[in-house]
């Protein structure tokens, strides 16, 4: 039996393949690699092509025993959803339904998907629990929304049963050195300090510290990648011993503020890293951290490597050895 993994060749879905590799499975990776790059792809079976493509869907399923789909391949740029809703909606909602019908025609009833903290929007409590009021704020976070709610109602239908991972603020890089973060164009955080700590960027802009929180900036919470690629691993174990469909949220549960993230960004890299202010970015709630209890006590998800230090220094190992990402753009 096989893993589908649906935009396996992008960043948390090629942390996802490696966690796979790992356990010995069979892995089939289906990407159109417009934003993914090849050489993230430690293994498994490269098929490149769209979800919307039914015949491309046919021939991977067709040609492969696959038991269970890990569901990645979206588009995810908060802002570019803002200014061109129809791309989110085509590419994530009409690509998630493509892809749950073939699923459902060829007989694959299981599915872990990708899913984010923008389903919240701007959150009642903190921490954030699954059962808070989801209420998006951006483009994106709706069609995250939407493609939830899709699978809710292909499982009333068609018995198709899916964990939804919401993940908080993904970061860093694979111990074994051969695959990180890479986006074209980059707009996190992490990746985007570290540039500047490179001198591949002059400065990092901090976006707003009129926030209402102690230093006045944005306070996230920072997860490393492999801790949510073990988190879908443990999904598909669930689903596959006959768990019900379930929705989990996926951080450390503590927050660090902007100015606190450059700080340990200039501890770990011993650079010096200018940091202009710059104005608020639209649709950026002040605090989002999130309890994770549920993930923890129904998949026994434990994430451990936990510490920010750890986090930035393992993405800082990726990006002086590799100061080009993948090289491919
Ligand atoms: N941020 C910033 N400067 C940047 C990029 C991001 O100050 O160049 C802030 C952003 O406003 C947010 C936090 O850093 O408060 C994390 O942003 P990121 O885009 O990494 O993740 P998001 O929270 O949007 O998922």
């Amino acid at each position: 039996m096989a893993v589908l993994v649906t935009g396996g060749a992008g960043y948390i879905g090629s942390h996802a393949v490696a966690a796979l590799l790992e356990r010995g499975e069979d892995i089939v990776v289906a990407d159109n690699l417009q934003q993914g790059h090849r050489n993230a792809v430690l293994g498994g079976k490269l098929y490149v092509g769209d979800l919307r493509d039914g015949d491309f869907l046919d021939t991977v399923f067709g040609e492969n025993d696959i038991d269970a789909v890990i569901h990645f391949a979206a588009n995810s740029l908060v802002g570019e959803s803002m200014k061109d809703p129809a791309k989110y909606y085509h590419n994530n909602v009409y690509g998630t339904l493509c892809l749950l019908e073939k699923m459902n025609a060829h007989g694959v009833k299981r599915i872990v998907f990708s899913s984010t903290a923008a389903t919240y929007g701007e959150p009642e409590n903190i921490p954030i629990r699954e059962d808070d009021r989801t209420l998006p704020t951006n483009t994106y976070g709706e069609t995250k929304l939407a493609m939830e709610k899709m699978m809710k109602w292909f499982d009333v239908a068609h018995g198709v049963k899916y964990v939804s991972l919401r993940y908080f603020n993904a970061a860093g890089a694979h111990a074994g050195g051969r695959i990180g973060e890479d986006h074209h164009p980059e707009t996190h955080l992490v990746p985007l300090v570290l540039q500047a700590a490179l001198g591949q960027r002059p400065h990092i802009a901090v976006f707003g510290e009129d926030y209402p929180t102690e230093d006045g900036t944005c306070i996230r919470d920072y997860i490393h990648v492999s801790d949510l690629a073990d988190a879908h691993v443990l999904a598909v174990d669930r689903l596959r011993q006959g768990g019900d469909s379930a929705v989990y949220n996926l951080g450390n549960g503590t927050g660090f503020s902007v100015k606190q993230v450059i700080d340990i960004a200039r501890q770990v890299t011993g650079r010096d890293i200018p940091a202009v202010v710059e104005a608020r970015r639209a649709g950026d709630p002040a605090v989002l951290v999130a309890s994770s209890e549920r993930a923890r006590q129904e998949l026994g998800w434990n994430p451990t490597r936990n510490k920010l230090e750890d986090i930035i220094g393992s993405a800082w190992a990726w990006h002086q050895a590799n100061p080009n990402g993948y090289g491919d753009r």
